[in-house]
């Protein structure tokens, strides 16, 4: 009761108020007009938002939903793919391909370090039979970005369909689809769309659409092809998740009404608050480059509880942050800042991770951790992140 809880995960993040009213509103059907005219006013807005002239395609599932949709709507049992394996999701993309039956070339990187996309060009090089590449924008479970635009210059041509998890990317750090040349971008809606789990977003490149139509779908619900003929009469295959779509109409009117660069830009700002807040605690940074837009993963010092600390700072200071999962566990805390989240509510992650590890013993510089937060924040905003979209490879 004392404190306001302050969702500070990579996703789900928190509700604006517009998004909240716009899920409460009544039920209305999903065949009739009042719902086609919503759907036809998304479209274009969402083609802003992937930086595409293609259809964007409304998925009832979480993000995972759309990963699978892809695999088994793109790839026929025994072709081959490489995954880009450099955490949880990585490892979750060579997962779907198995149970599809594809077979998987791994590119395994450690954790914490962005894909080379010189070693993905020689492996694509190499094998022509590789039908695809199956990476993420930003790996959420160790908070980094690989540069999937250097990925799509570097295979561009080839046979392989560039396939892009932008679950945690999309609406936090620039990924114009078409311009980048992706073959597909998909997203969920938990993440920066400032919107409930549940709802799926995926966009295909004409060669990938088809590519598509050329295969037997792997499953009956996610059928692509048939998806986007619904489509061009506003509705789904199936029954649509409509609250979600009305909350996705307020979300989109609240992020295009800013403008997507200044989004970017305010993420690019929180990412440096974090970071130069975690350093003026003592704290080291998990990625010291190629790091995203949309959490800041900070290493805990040795010895040090982190499963403990997190406890304390949710039920101390009503922070909830997110740990580091598998290896990882207890050793990171993964502070999000994607979505509704402003500079206020970062200070107040900050400042509950300090007091929640001098409470299990751990040691934190006393530097005034705000003061360097809030310069390197309003420094940020004001030069912004550089050149877009290639500002993959910057460093704090
Ligand atoms: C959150 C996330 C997903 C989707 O997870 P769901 O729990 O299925 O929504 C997929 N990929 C990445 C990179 C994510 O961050």
């Amino acid at each position: 009761m004392l404190n306001k809880l302050r969702l500070l995960t990579p996703g789900p993040t928190p509700l604006p108020e517009e998004v909240r009213l716009a899920l409460s509103r009544d039920m209305i059907h999903h065949r009739k007009k009042d719902f086609k005219k919503l759907m036809a006013s998304l479209q274009e807005q969402l083609g802003d938002l992937f930086g595409t002239s293609g259809p964007v395609l409304p998925l009832s599932c979480s993000g995972t939903g759309a990963m699978t949709a892809t695999v088994y709507s793109l790839f026929a049992p025994g072709e081959k793919v490489l995954v880009v394996e450099g955490g949880k999701f990585g490892e979750r993309w060579r997962k779907i391909a198995e149970s599809r039956g594809l077979t998987v070339v791994c590119l395994p990187v450690p954790f914490g370090r962005a894909v080379d996309p010189g070693r993905v060009a020689a492996i694509i090089n190499e094998d022509s039979s590789i039908a695809g590449i199956l990476v993420q924008s930003c790996e959420t479970s160790t908070g980094i970005l690989h540069p999937v635009d250097e990925i799509a210059r570097r295979t561009k041509g080839r046979n392989a369909l560039l396939i892009v998890d932008g679950v945690s990317a999309v609406g936090i750090s620039p990924l114009p689809m078409d311009e980048l040349g992706l073959d597909c971008l998909l997203t969920g809606s938990q993440k920066g769309l400032m919107l409930p789990p549940g709802l799926s977003l995926l966009a295909l490149s004409p060669g990938a659409w088809k590519k598509a139509e050329s295969i037997r779908p792997g499953c009956f619900y996610f059928n692509l092809p048939d998806e986007r003929k619904k489509l061009e009469s506003n509705q789904t295959l199936f029954t649509t998740p409509v609250n979600l779509i009305f909350g996705l109409k307020a979300s989109m009117d609240l992020l295009l009404a800013e403008s997507l660069q200044r989004i970017y830009t305010k993420q690019w700002a929180l990412t440096m608050l974090a970071r130069q807040g975690a350093k003026a605690l003592g704290l080291e940074l998990f990625a010291p480059e190629n790091f995203a837009w949309g959490l800041t993963s900070i290493m805990l010092p040795e010895g040090v509880d982190g499963v403990k600390l997190l406890e304390i700072a949710e039920t101390e200071y009503g922070v909830c942050m997110a740990g580091g999962q598998d290896d990882l566990k207890g050793r990171l805390v993964r502070l999000g800042h994607m979505g509704w989240v402003d500079w206020s509510d970062v200070l107040a992650g900050l400042y509950a991770l300090k007091y929640a590890l001098g409470k299990v013993g751990g040691y934190s510089a006393s530097r005034d951790f705000m003061e360097a937060a809030m310069s390197a924040y309003n420094c940020a905003l004001e030069t912004g992140p550089g050149i877009v979209p290639s500002c993959s490879r910057m460093r704090s």
